[in-house]
């Protein structure tokens, strides 16, 4: 495997100093009037799956610029500050005992190309932040790509269901540590919820395997265009 895009960003970030990846200015990663723009705040988006799904903050400016420089160009230090979002959007949820975090798996090329799996860093970041305040959470990779898909971006509602349709499988070493773990109930975690076709997979996959899920949590919603004109 080549060097992954993550360590050659964070190879440069150490060389010329890291731009804040909301707004460009020098410093920090991730900058205060950025981190105060996209102060979490928690709610639900009606109609998006069977269970109740809830977004951190909407995918625009300073929220949506450092998803794209943390997913799309490696900045995985990012996780963090994300992560903390996730954070407190699973506390939001609805909570019970052990509860285990499910992410939405990235594509395989995907996870090649940036030498890991962002959405799972993050799950594992989201848990850490739980666990820190007295939640029994833990990061529970559950799901795995069961045929490849097209890169959803760009594709409209039907043709997003369409292609991840049967797309995940549950993973039946990680599903029989969950029981064993005492884990009755999941959050699916992700990153970006445009049209719901990439949780609603999971999870249907995850019912498929026996695995409840109580709640959807993702750090952004896109929010859709209104009715136009066709
Ligand atoms: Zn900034």
């Amino acid at each position: 495997m080549g060097i992954g895009e993550a360590w050659q960003s964070a190879a440069a970030d150490l060389v010329v100093g890291a731009d804040c990846a909301g707004c460009g200015s020098p410093g920090l990663d991730w900058c205060h009037a950025c981190a105060a723009a996209c102060r979490p705040a928690p709610r639900l988006v009606p109609g998006a799956a069977d269970v109740p799904v809830l977004a951190v903050v909407d995918n625009v400016g300073p929220a949506a610029r450092v998803v794209v420089a943390w997913k799309d160009r490696g900045r995985l230090r990012l996780t963090r500050p994300l992560g903390h979002l996730l954070a407190v959007g699973c506390a939001t949820a609805p909570f019970e005992g052990r509860t285990g975090l499910v992410p939405v798996p990235t594509a395989r090329a995907q996870v090649r190309r940036r030498g890991a799996d962002p959405v799972r860093l993050l799950a594992e970041r989201a848990a850490r932040d739980l666990v820190a305040v007295g939640l029994d959470a833990t990061a529970l990779p559950a799901l795995r790509r069961v045929r490849s898909t097209r890169d959803q971006a760009g594709l409209g509602a039907l043709e997003r269901r369409t292609n991840v349709a049967g797309a995940f499988a549950a993973d039946p070493a990680v599903v029989a540590r969950c029981v064993r773990a005492g884990i009755e109930e999941v959050i699916v975690v992700d990153d970006v919820l445009t049209t719901g076709a990439s949780v609603r997979e999971a999870v249907r996959a995850l019912a498929a395997a026996g695995v409840r899920t109580s709640a959807v949590v993702v750090v952004a919603h896109t929010p859709r265009p209104g009715p136009g004109p066709g």
